[in-house]
């Protein structure tokens, strides 16, 4: 249990009391005496927004594969989530798409459910979310929050990280810790503090997706009939590049969130908001949107580039430091992997630490095993939004070479789903970040496709597995 043993040291420093930081101080608590969580921001009592995470403006879904890892970390999370209120969603059930007249999507629209998954997802406000996770710090003596402390550098000692310098309060404190993880967000400064060290820094992949999100809760009126609690609406890809999502949320709101990309960024006043809503594929979020109460103001947020900061390729790294969360990898939001994305990174850490705990091989070489195990975390999440994104012209990135077979092996594996429940769930699986990617080029599946595909077209090209693509991404 939570701080029992102490097998690797007296203290460790986690940088940023955000999803990914708090995850990682639960992990380390068994086996360290002490953490500390450093986190710049003013943390509130309740569930408030902050300001270093202004994404918590947003929809922000709660994916199976990232909820199945908090349930394991905090047993009874689900249950105090819901019991504040977060909404369950049904993946098929209580979903919908709504595209342009014509054009099917997956789940068809209010009149017509879709078949249950089984699969539950979780829509809440972000600050619910992290509010939850902090509970957990509250009851653990071991944990110590410090905030607002910011972390300025890493203290080094014969090329080896033992410690963090911090300010808070004005003042400039070292702290001494035998393990510093950076969980500082996609805006992490582990590159340029090992390039003041002296230590290589990690290559960085990009995909310049040119995203923007327009949001804002609003209160819809209940005669509106509305069955699903997270509803598309948008078409595919590349004819229609803007969309947006409205998903219901704790205490009777909806947030709605509108999708624009390469310079046709849905704007921030109410007036160009339900011009954007009305100019979408489809008419049925602005009729919705007609009869609503808007609840809170419309924020924005720019999402230039996905990043995947490469610490896997680095081959000097220093001990006592290893780096973690969107400070390793951050996606394109459109789809919803993100913080899941994050804790299956956690999962890596914790599965890690609770080996070499029991062959005592203690935190020598830690960072590259560690690394290593994440960039594998990493390729489902990645491939997924890198191959959606890749769709748009517009979308600046390396295109595989394999990209138009690979595009007609998923449309054909989406009609088979349709037809095929099994395989129906094991794509919506692969989408909720539960099972990888790879799981989906494997046979019997692989043949199934790929005989479909050439009883319509003649034989086709064989579809690269991403396992054994994940160094050439
Ligand atoms: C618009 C938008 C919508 C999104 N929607 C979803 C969604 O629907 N589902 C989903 O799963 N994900 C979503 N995401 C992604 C998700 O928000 C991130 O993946 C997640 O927040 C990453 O968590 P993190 O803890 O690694 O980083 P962050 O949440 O960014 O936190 C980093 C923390 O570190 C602190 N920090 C940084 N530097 C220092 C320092 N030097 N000293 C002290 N503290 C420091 C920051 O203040 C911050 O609190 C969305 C992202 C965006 C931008």
């Amino acid at each position: 249990m939570a701080g029992e043993s102490a097998h690797f040291g007296d203290r460790a420093v986690v940088i940023g009391g955000s999803m990914t930081g708090m995850m990682v101080a639960r992990v380390l608590v068994d086996h360290f005496a002490r953490v500390t969580v450093l986190e710049r921001d003013e943390i509130a009592s309740g569930p408030e927004p902050r300001r270093y995470t202004p994404q918590g403006n947003h929809y922000h879904a709660l994916l199976v594969g990232g909820q199945r890892v908090l349930e394991d970390l905090y047993p009874g999370f689900t249950r105090r989530l819901e019991e504040r209120g977060a909404v369950a969603v049904a993946s098929g059930h209580d979903t919908a798409g709504y595209g342009p007249p014509g054009i099917g999507e997956a789940s068809k629209g209010s009149e017509e459910p879709a078949r249950d998954t089984g699969l539950r997802f979780y829509n809440q406000s972000r600050a619910l979310l992290e509010d939850n996770l902090r509970h957990f710090h509250r009851t653990q003596e071991a944990i110590t929050d410090r905030s607002p402390a910011t972390a300025r550098r890493l203290l080094s000692e014969d090329g080896r990280v033992c410690g963090v310098e911090i300010e808070s309060d004005g003042e400039t404190e070292r702290l001494e810790a035998d393990l510093v993880v950076d969980a500082g967000g996609r805006a992490a400064q582990s590159p340029r503090w090992l390039e003041s060290m002296g230590c290589s820094t990690p290559e960085e992949t990009t995909i310049g997706v040119d995203f923007a999100y327009s949001s804002a809760l609003f209160r819809l009126p209940a005669d509106l009939g509305i069955r699903e609690k997270l509803a598309t609406f948008g078409g595919p890809p590349p004819t229609y590049p803007n969309a947006a999502i409205s998903g219901a949320i704790e205490d009777g709101q909806w947030v709605v969130s509108l999708a624009g990309r390469f310079g046709d960024y849905p704007p921030g006043d109410e007036e160009g908001f339900l011009a954007f809503a009305k100019a979408l594929p489809t008419p049925v979020l602005y009729e919705r949107l007609k009869h609503a109460e808007r609840v809170g103001p419309i924020h924005r947020f720019r999402f230039p580039t996905s990043v995947h900061r490469r610490y896997e390729r680095l081959r000097d790294f220093p001990s006592g430091l290893i780096v973690i969360g969107d400070a390793i990898c951050s996606v394109n939001p459109a789809y919803g992997q993100g913080m899941s994305a994050c804790a299956l990174q956690v999962r890596a850490l914790s599965d890690l630490l609770a080996q070499r705990s029991a062959n005592g091989s203690g935190l020598d070489d830690l960072a590259p095993e560690f690394f290593a195990r994440t960039a594998e975390v990493i390729v489902t999440p990645w491939t997924l939004a890198a191959n959606m994104d890749l769709a748009y012209p517009k979308t600046v990135g390396e295109r595989p070479a394999d990209m138009a077979e690979g595009a007609r092996y998923f449309g054909e594996l989406a009609a088979l789903s349709a037809e095929d429940e099994q395989v129906g769930l094991l794509l919506a699986e692969v989408f909720q970040l539960v099972r990888p990617l790879s799981v989906l080029m494997e046979e019997p599946l692989l043949g199934r496709v790929m005989r479909r595909l050439e009883a319509k077209a003649g034989p086709a090209q064989p579809v690269a597995n991403p396992d054994t693509q994940k160094e050439q991404r």
